[in-house]
């Protein structure tokens, strides 16, 4: 495809371009030429020099974001080079999985295109309507790179508004079944395609269930808040401890029940709002020496951070009470928004508020298959800290 529209940038806006920041805001844009409202296009510097191509969206907050910074044909061709990159730079990162991440886009330079392999199926999210526009490129490429059996397209983040798309769910290829078995550190978990949440399954947590599985002991009380389908306290339970979990999400925690039962657990999963349940004091089963906190990502702009930072305090400042001394607590943001300093932050204020003393053992993030760009921020979205009641 060629493009058919020249962007050009506001005066000294190409350096971060140049730097390899793959997004261009709608204030940097001088003077869009020529094009529809969804097209590839040249972008320039205000002195005329070249850039980059990449895909322009009229009505999106971010209309430009680069595919290349080398003048090349975007085809078939250069779908499949970038899908089988991605795929060589996983090869050995992520073990004892049938699963993992293969495309996370732009930090696999292909802005709105997440991919997550499980099994021999595929679940794609398409997230602008640049990425969409090239659909009839990338999917070929990607059926032909991974062979895959099914392709099911998940699109349903509010987020595509903002781009001048529908949310929409629809298959890409093949016979897509609606939960497919996803085999993790020796456990048989779920993707529920048809009924779950973004993809199905939370890919980008597998470091963080294994850490958990390391560091609890034979008998360990844990609380497993914002569950989903049950990884961290089937994780926690088969390493010898008594878990809890909690979920709004009822279809989550059918599967949750039956993923404990399949993997000779026993985890007391609970259907309950976890604001509520904690400031209830959880159902008086504490105290507990281990209490899991990955509440979904509340803010997803900018304007709305501090509402995130706000429910990570109430979280904590919930949860301290249920902890017994010397108890843990893992608390995640999966938000670009929430900073891991502003996290540690919500979780400092809570903790003095409790007056109790609130030690850092660690800080983790997202797994290795959904890589962070350096010169990207916004890739690094999922931080999760450890901490130790004193
Ligand atoms: N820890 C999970 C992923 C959590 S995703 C894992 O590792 O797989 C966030 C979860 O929060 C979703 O399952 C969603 O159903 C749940 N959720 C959202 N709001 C909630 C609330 N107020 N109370 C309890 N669960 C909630």
């Amino acid at each position: 495809m060629k493009p058919t529209a020249s962007i050009k940038l506001a005066k000294g806006r190409e350096k971060k371009i140049k730097g390899f920041y793959p997004w261009v805001q709608k204030e940097e844009v001088r003077r869009p030429e020529g094009g529809k409202h969804v097209c590839l296009a040249d972008l320039y510097s205000d002195d005329g020099d070249w850039l980059a191509i990449g895909t322009y969206n009229r009505v999106s907050r971010f209309p430009f974001r680069v595919l290349s910074l080398e003048r090349e044909d975007i085809d078939e061709t250069f779908f499949r080079e970038r899908i089988r990159q991605a795929i060589d730079h996983r090869k050995g990162s992520i073990e004892d999985t049938n699963s993992q991440r293969i495309i996370f886009s732009e930090a696999d330079r292909l802005p709105g295109l997440i991919v997550d392999q499980f099994g021999d199926h595929l679940v794609v999210q398409v997230r602008t309507a640049g990425m969409d526009m090239l659909r009839h490129l990338w999917l070929p490429a990607l059926i032909e790179e991974t062979g895959a059996e099914s392709i099911m397209e998940k699109s349903e983040m509010a987020g595509r508004r903002e781009e001048g798309l529908e949310p929409i769910s629809q298959v890409l290829h093949g016979e897509p079944p609606a939960k497919i078995e996803v085999i993790e550190s020796g456990f048989k978990m779920t993707a529920l395609v048809e009924t779950g949440l973004k993809t199905g399954f939370y890919l980008d947590q597998r470091n963080a269930r294994r850490e958990l599985a390391r560091r609890v002991k034979p008998g360990d009380k844990v609380l497993d808040c914002f569950c989903y389908t049950g990884g961290f306290g089937i994780y926690a339970a088969k390493a010898g401890a008594e878990a809890v979990g909690v979920d709004i999400h009822p279809v989550a925690l059918e599967e949750a029940r039956a993923t404990a039962e399949r993997n000779d657990v026993k985890v007391d999963f609970v259907e309950a709002n976890a604001f509520e349940y904690l400031a209830e004091g959880a159902g008086a089963k504490g105290p507990f020496d281990w209490i899991i906190l990955d509440p979904p990502a509340i803010a997803k702009t900018q304007d709305k951070k501090n509402s995130l930072k706000w429910a990570i305090w109430k979280l904590v400042y919930a949860a301290l009470p249920l902890l017994k001394p010397g108890g843990r607590l893992f608390v995640c943001s999966c938000s670009y928004q929430l900073s891991q300093q502003k996290l540690i932050e919500a979780c400092r204020l809570a903790a003095s508020d409790r007056k109790v003393r609130l030690m850092l053992e660690g800080i983790t993030i997202q797994d290795l298959d959904h890589p962070v760009s350096t010169q990207f921020p916004e890739s690094l979205y999922l931080k999760g800290v450890w901490l130790r009641r004193d």
